[in-house]
């Protein structure tokens, strides 16, 4: 079991209040505003408290890769919300689901999962059947949560070639059921609005480097495909017509260029929540104060994740050491603490060479909501 570690203390001896504390006991029992807290806790101190990464993706693992896996998950005490986005394909997501159950259910204190639905039978009678028997055998082998992809919005068409989008009626025959249970609904809509700017516009390095090598995905150059606007409105469309299905909005809901864009949902809809997963980057190019406020203020709706990918492809061909990509993930985890919870100038090759953002030196209340309470109780069960 993970336990959640005791407030630690640097500078301050903090003295939280429960729920949304905005006052803090100074050593001298003057309260000290939020916004004028931090530097509470360091790198180290986060990398040893509990944590969650609620959004990463595992492959396919030999025996000996799962086991180093493990051993640092361990070490770094983080637990995985590993998540299948099978979409188009139905074998695909199976082998997923197939895997993700298997590592589940041998080390459930470490690695949980979120299941999908298959879009392959999409305009099919039995489709609707299908999708919720997947889902509910899904529930039944421990799975927290159902992913919907961007596929849905970007890739999925009716007969006629219309784009089905996530507000489309159709969809509620999954989601009506999920809202009606309580079960969360983790949903990757759409893309950064980078991918529909020119390169030259896009405001960090790492969209137009993707983006310029993968122009079948530049939303700009695939004009047939629903733009930016559409893929938003959809889901907030969505969020409207479920106003009881929690959904967690994986990359910062797709707003990550303005947090005033992603308070305004959150405003809007109190059955949203939000994850980090790759775009911290875009976080770290706005204004400081602005983005620290919005953490501070949403700080029960925020959930930490990277989106980072262990296994099955990618750097990770068989007989290949797990070794580097490990140490890249280390790497990857010491830097988002550093950033969050110190206030060291991190350097964010992401953005553009030679920048560094200086940390938001949040202090440890929030940090241990976004690093791993909220992940809790927006996936009951985790
Ligand atoms: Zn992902």
């Amino acid at each position: 079991m993970l336990q959640p570690l005791r407030t630690p203390g640097r500078r301050l001896s903090l003295l939280f209040v429960s729920g949304l504390s905005f006052f803090a006991a100074s050593p001298s029992g003057a309260p000290v505003p939020v916004f004028e807290q931090g530097g509470a806790m360091s790198v180290e101190q986060v990398m040893a408290m509990p944590k969650i990464d609620a959004h990463a993706h595992l492959g396919a693992l030999r025996p000996e890769q799962l086991r180093a896996f493990v051993a640092f998950l361990e070490r770094t005490n983080f637990r995985w919300l590993t998540i299948c986005t099978g979409g188009m394909s139905g074998s695909r997501l199976q082998q997923q689901i197939a895997s993700a159950q298997e590592i589940h259910r041998a080390y459930p204190s470490r690695v949980a999962w979120a299941t999908s639905f298959s879009l392959e039978n999409w305009g099919q009678a039995d489709w609707a059947r299908a999708a919720n028997a997947t889902i509910d055998d899904g529930f039944a082998q421990g799975a927290v949560a159902v992913k919907v992809w961007k596929d849905v919005g970007m890739v999925l068409q009716d007969p006629d070639g219309r784009y089905v989008m996530i507000d489309d009626p159709r969809m509620d025959d999954v989601l009506g059921p999920l809202e009606k249970r309580g079960r969360p609904l983790v949903a990757h809509l759409g893309e950064p609005r980078n991918c529909w700017l020119p390169l030259d516009q896009m405001t960090t390095a790492s969209d137009r480097r993707y983006f310029a090598n993968h122009p079948q995905y530049h939303g700009l150059l695939q004009p047939q495909i629903p733009d930016y606007a559409r893929q938003i409105a959809a889901r907030d469309t969505m969020l409207e017509r479920h106003p009881s299905l929690k959904v967690i909005g994986c990359h910062l809901a797709s707003l990550e260029y303005d947090v005033d864009e992603v308070a305004r949902r959150l405003d809007k809809h109190p059955n949203l929540a939000v994850d980090l997963a790759a775009r911290i980057v875009h976080l770290q190019i706005q204004p400081r104060e602005k983005v620290r406020a919005f953490i501070l203020k949403y700080q029960d709706r925020i959930l930490y994740g990277t989106d980072l990918q262990f296994g099955g492809g990618a750097g990770q061909a068989a007989g290949s050491d797990p070794a580097p990509a490990l140490a890249r993930m280390l790497a990857e985890y010491e830097s988002d603490a550093a950033w969050l919870a110190t206030d060291q100038d991190v350097p964010v090759e992401r953005a553009r060479e030679g920048f560094a953002s200086k940390g938001l030196s949040l202090p440890a209340e929030a940090l241990r909501k976004i690093y791993y309470e909220n992940a809790r109780r927006w996936y009951p069960g985790l």
